[in-house]
């Protein structure tokens, strides 16, 4: 048996027409997906799905990114293959020449995560099993063999790894059983967006804390007199009790990062995410040391596991926010399971787009099952957009992820969707009503002001 075809897929969600989406630097995101199908002549009728999330232009580039990885995959021996998926990951991730692009970094990284993660996706409906059960159920040798530890060793060795996840092999069984029957805490960051006006921030805050959400997320760092107002708006609705974190998504130098956040203390934020450059070890670190007790989270845009490292080292982060498909893939985001069980900091990952609630939900429950064996102030990011597109939804009910039960890494997309949203020739964007002629237009980010 083996893989026959990788094909790609260009789909965008018109998203920027009601501003879902929009904050300090994403102003008029089209959440976009560059999809990867794997197809194998197994004839069980299993295909592996994945993607890599983007946000409009540059979805085609990434796309390309991907299918420049065919020539690893297409005509590979199947089980061969997924028997070795760290193998696999290193031979993607160190090819000699496309590892210029990078190296580990970007889009060519992003790339390898879609296909990465269609691989497990392609393993767990093979195996019958929902991909945080087919990672919680692998030997901690098996879960080690993943994990590439080159760059890593200063502050994890393979050994450390193996005690960590031994550690937390007596309870798996439990947990599992605990997940199922009540899931993971999930946060809202759909009242927040910078677009809403306050009537809208109001209505959505309310429902939030009536859905059981006790986190939610506004979107900071355009205007700080709207912020301290948008602030006392969630606050008064909220009450004291539910935690509300702020996010900047990378607006702010150093200083004015911790003046910005200073000025909305009163308000209580429970943490600041990416108040900076998402490469600024140093600058978070920073942060981290004059806005305490508030925290500092990071992780959308968090590269690789060497940057994640770093930020770990120095203590420069109180959350790590594992995003599915930045770092590449599975195997990685394993490494940083491991590296934050290590320096005893929760996963709290970033989800929303299109798509990464429901696969980074995958990851939180196997770092539960099988990693960290906690729960304690862990949450998982949900934004109740676009997963009507999904063959396997994530549910969230009463402020928690259900569990997920389906066989795979619930990252299938539905037939009619790859349909309708294919760029630039499907329905939704052909359409003569549409406001399609903005998609060619340039707007330059607030960055560029
Ligand atoms: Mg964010």
């Amino acid at each position: 048996m083996r893989i026959v075809a990788l094909d790609t897929f260009d789909i965008r969600f018109p998203t920027s027409r009601e501003l879902d989406g929009s904050d300090a630097m994403n102003p008029d995101p089209d959440y976009s997906a560059a999809y990867v199908v794997l197809r194998t002549d197994a004839g069980d009728g299993h295909e592996g799905h994945g993607f890599a999330f983007t946000i409009g232009r540059g979805n085609d580039v990434q796309s390309a990114a991907i299918k420049a990885l065919a020539p690893y995959l297409v005509d590979r021996d199947l089980d061969g293959t997924l028997d070795d998926l760290g193998g696999v990951w290193r031979e993607l991730v160190h090819d000699s020449q496309l590892r210029w692009l990078g190296p580990e970094k970007g889009v060519i990284h992003m790339a390898v995560a879609a296909v990465i993660n269609a691989l497990w996706d392609l393993k767990a409906k093979r195996a019958g099993l929902p991909l945080w059960q087919l990672l919680a159920r692998m030997s901690p040798e098996e879960l080690v063999e993943l994990v590439d530890f080159r760059y890593l060793s200063d502050a994890l060795t393979p050994d450390e790894a193996l005690s960590i996840l031994r550690r937390a092999e007596p309870g798996r069984a439990e947990r599992e059983k605990s997940l199922l029957a009540s899931g993971f805490p999930a946060y809202t960051t759909s009242p927040g967006w910078l677009g809403y006006d306050d009537d809208k921030l109001r209505r959505l805050c309310k429902e939030a804390v009536e859905q059981g959400f006790t986190q939610v997320k506004l979107k900071v760092g355009d205007d700080l007199a709207d912020d301290v107002r948008r602030m006392r708006i969630a606050r008064d609705v909220c009450g004291p009790d539910v935690r509300i974190a702020i996010d900047a998504n990378q607006r702010w130098d150093v200083g004015p990062a911790v003046e910005w956040v200073r000025a909305l203390a009163e308000f209580d934020p429970w943490w600041v995410e990416e108040p900076t450059s998402p490469d600024d070890v140093l600058g978070h670190a920073t942060i981290a040391r004059q806005i305490a007790p508030i925290g500092v989270a990071t992780g959308e845009h968090v590269q690789n596991r060497v940057m994640f490292k770093q930020l770990l080292q120095l203590g420069a982060v109180s959350y790590v926010q594992i995003d599915a498909a930045r770092v590449a893939g599975v195997n990685e985001n394993v490494a940083i399971l491991l590296l934050a069980a290590k320096y005893g900091v929760p996963v709290c990952p970033h989800a929303g787009g299109v798509g990464l609630c429901e696969l980074v939900q995958h990851l939180s429950m196997f770092d539960f099952v099988a990693v960290s064996a906690s729960m304690d102030d862990r949450v998982i990011e949900y934004v109740d957009h676009l997963h009507e597109h999904f063959a396997d939804p994530v549910v969230v009910r009463d402020g928690r992820y259900v569990t997920p039960t389906a066989p795979g890494f619930s990252a299938t997309m539905r037939p009619e969707t790859l349909a309708t949203y294919a760029f630039p020739d499907g329905p939704m964007w052909k359409s003569p009503d549409d406001n399609a002629p903005l998609r060619s237009t340039l707007t330059p980010g607030p960055g560029s002001e």
